[in-house]
């Protein structure tokens, strides 16, 4: 059974307290699979509601970075618990707002899980540096300090799992959040928030704003009590993000775009290339910034491949994500859906072979969601925009080369750099491949998607900004380092002068 299965009005979660937006205007959230049910109805908030979140997380910081670690992270232990015994229930919330199959907002749902226990384990350690001090009956450490309060904007395509990435390593190292999610899936943070609460987190440590980007997520960018903002979603809006952030000097995460690479070998495991390029290029719909939409397939291989792989594609079964036997939803919205019609017709017109699929699916129950048929492009040159552009849809590029270095180049051959993969047997050619990739995840024998929450995530080029998502990596951009010396000599001691010879 899902939380809310008729249309509810919701509020806006600040200070504690569930509040009326005072903008007075509403967002539908609407199933993408099923465009006549509205999933409910979440407040179109603005600077008026974004500048009152922020002032109840500037109060909450004063109290909370003091709170120690440890005890922040039970909150985070309980929290973990409660998403555990909820799974199912927030997965077929998330299948209903975003469309993605069940199987997969169960896994998305665990991601979060992972990362709260994760981060609550972080709570005894947030480890500093101690190290010798240049001069005598001195001591020197560096500890980490909390950011203050951050300001988080989240896209829809992981809609539990990426705010939790975001959430989870800020509280535990003593912030206070504000965070404005897509406007497709707010219930999915408003689920997280709940399970936060009832955990114990104290009012106005994590405040929830719900709205659109140009409003209340400008808002929170603009806002100068935020100290730090984490973004995942477009490069055209992380830009405007990265642009507000800079003239009040705001620690700024962008987790962008991709236009990732699998790279398919004349030794490979063919069988096992085709699973990972369909689970790569299809999985969520296409609609993931690790979505392997590039396959590249060496010439010895390549008919074998393409036969093999488009049969696998044309055989995917379409349809509503909570129905077990659907493989693939819609795509999230009608907009999306015009832009993964629109980046066909441009594989067409630039002569690209359109193998499978290529429209749109409108016939019976289709008609009611934003369905399109999983499509495969082979024989793309490298520099087609198919192969160049994030679609973020159902639409595999197949390109051909000859040599392993063409393959490189045709890797790194785009603006971004997210992930990439190569499947071989050849063990040199793997290392040579992880070595000389430009992406800041790398595979081997193994699709593009696939994250695992210990370790750092996110990508270098057009897809980020120099930060990491998860792990450790998450704790460096959600604090601060403080270097602290103690000197107990009892006299001054000059550095790099007192000890010069
Ligand atoms: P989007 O950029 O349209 O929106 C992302 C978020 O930004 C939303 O919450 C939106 O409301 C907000 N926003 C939009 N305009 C804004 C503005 N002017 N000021 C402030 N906030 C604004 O992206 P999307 O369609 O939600 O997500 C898809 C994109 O996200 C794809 O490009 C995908 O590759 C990327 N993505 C990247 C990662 C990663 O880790 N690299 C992960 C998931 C998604």
């Amino acid at each position: 059974m899902a939380t809310s299965l008729a249309p509810k009005v919701h509020n806006n979660f600040i200070g504690g307290e569930w509040l009326e937006s005072k903008s007075g205007k509403a967002i539908e959230n609407i199933n993408p699979a099923n465009t006549a049910e509205v999933v409910g109805i979440f407040p179109a908030s603005d600077a008026h509601d974004v500048g009152h979140a922020v002032d109840a997380a500037q109060e909450a910081f004063k109290s909370w970075r003091l709170t120690p670690a440890p005890k922040r992270a039970e909150i985070l232990y309980r929290a973990a618990e409660l998403l555990v015994t909820r799974k199912e229930d927030y997965s077929r919330d998330m299948t209903r707002e975003m469309g993605k199959v069940l199987a997969e907002t169960r896994g998305d749902t665990q991601e979060a899980i992972d990362m709260t226990y994760l981060m609550a384990g972080e709570g005894r350690r947030l480890f500093g540096k101690t190290t010798p001090s240049e001069l005598p009956n001195k001591f020197a450490m560096s500890v980490r300090t909390p950011v203050g309060v951050t300001g988080l904007i989240t896209p829809w395509n992981f809609p539990i799992a990426i705010p939790s990435w975001k959430i989870m390593p800020a509280l535990v190292a003593g912030n206070t959040v504000v965070i404005k999610p897509a406007e497709d899936t707010p219930l999915s943070t408003l689920n997280l928030a709940q399970a936060l609460d009832e955990a114990g987190l104290p009012a106005g440590v994590l405040n929830v704003v719900f709205g659109d980007g140009p409003m209340a997520g400008a808002a929170l960018l603009n806002n100068e009590g935020v100290h730090l903002v984490s973004f995942t979603g477009s490069t055209e809006v992380g830009r405007l993000v990265s642009e507000a952030c800079a003239p009040s000097f705001k620690k700024c995460h962008l987790e962008m775009g991709g236009k990732n690479i699998i790279i398919v070998m004349d030794d490979a495991n063919i069988d096992l290339a085709v699973d990972g390029a369909v689970w790569g290029g299809f999985g969520t719909t296409g609609q993931r910034c690790t979505a392997a939409s590039r396959v590249a397939v060496h010439k010895k291989v390549y008919g074998e491949f393409v036969e093999k792989f488009t049969a696998r594609v044309k055989a995917l079964k379409v349809g509503d994500g909570l129905d077990p036997t659907n493989e693939m939803g819609p795509s999230i919205n009608e907009q999306q859906l015009k832009t993964v019609m629109k980046y066909v017709e441009i594989g067409k017109e630039e002569g690209a072979k359109l193998v499978t699929g290529g429209r749109r699916l409108d016939s019976g129950a289709y008609a009611r969601g934003w369905f399109h048929e999983p499509t495969v492009f082979t024989d793309c040159d490298p520099g087609m925009r198919i192969a160049q552009e994030e679609i973020f849809g159902p639409v595999v590029s197949v390109i051909p080369f000859d040599t392993f270095e063409r393959a490189l180049e045709i890797a790194n051959g785009v603006k971004y750099g997210l992930s990439a993969s190569i499947y071989t047997r050849n063990v040199n050619l793997a290392f040579q491949a992880q070595r000389d990739l430009e992406t800041g995840i790398v595979y081997v024998n193994a699709p593009t998607i696939g994250a695992e929450t210990h370790l750092p995530f996110g990508g270098i080029k057009n897809t980020g900004n120099g930060h990491r998502e998860s792990g450790e990596a998450a704790l460096d951009f959600y604090t601060e380092w403080k270097t602290v010396y103690v000197d107990y000599s009892d006299r001054l001691q000059r550095a790099q002068i007192d000890n010069a010879e």
